[in-house]
């Protein structure tokens, strides 16, 4: 794509977007209320509206390498308290990818300078399911094992925060979901991760204080 295509390109959504709904912009620019925060890898190709069939106003989308949530990153902290404290999202997605750049090189013994200690969280993540990990021989199935693990436990890095516990014990929601974006065929995988179950063996440790009335 040129660097004027994408002008070009914007001057013809404005006019599709008008033509199909004149009050388009009016409506877009009265506020969000998004349903779903979606937390997803920065690769270029994880287009997070584009794979959804969302529209502007849908989804807040926060993305980096690997679709992280590490326990001391006040980045992805800040969009999950917003999202969940103050635009009161249903669902907050934590979408993985096969193929994904960021868990390859996390597998790897390389020095990646200021990459070492973001991509040390996903080696966290081998740590912690090494024997289910080295059980599987075949290089590529425990690559796409990993990438779901990660899934897995950046999800239980959103559910340790006390903005989602206190949500959750006191209205069910929002509910956490895992996916896993499978690039070469298009599809969109549930994990379908109890997590409601994790929270409740987990809970001993990472128990916040906050309401304990739905569990
Ligand atoms: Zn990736």
């Amino acid at each position: 794509m040129e660097y004027a295509e994408i002008f070009e390109n914007n001057r013809k959504w404005i006019a599709e977007k008008s033509g199909s709904d004149k009050d388009f912009f009016k409506h877009l620019a009265e506020g969000q209320n998004p349903e779903y925060l979606f937390i997803g890898c920065s690769d270029s190709r994880v287009t997070a509206e584009e794979i959804m069939g969302a529209t502007p106003g849908d989804v807040f989308v926060h993305r980096n390498i690997a679709n992280l949530v590490p326990n001391n990153d006040i980045n992805s902290a800040s969009v999950v308290v917003y999202a969940v404290e103050h635009l009161k999202v249903k669902h907050v997605v934590v979408c993985g990818h096969y193929l994904c750049g960021g868990v390859k090189a996390a597998m790897q013994s390389r020095d990646l300078g200021i990459m070492n200690p973001w991509l040390r969280t996903i080696r966290d993540v081998y740590r912690l399911h090494k024997d289910e990990l080295n059980a599987i021989k075949d290089e590529d199935a425990r690559y796409d094992r990993l990438v779901e693990l990660n899934v897995e436990e950046q999800c239980i890095n959103v559910i340790k925060m006390a903005v989602w516990q206190k949500r959750f014990l006191t209205e069910g929601a929002p509910q956490v979901h895992g996916w896993v974006f499978d690039m070469k065929s298009g599809k969109l995988i549930d994990l379908k991760i109890d997590f409601q179950k994790i929270l409740s063996s987990i809970r001993e440790i990472y128990d916040l204080g906050t309401s304990t009335e739905n569990l």
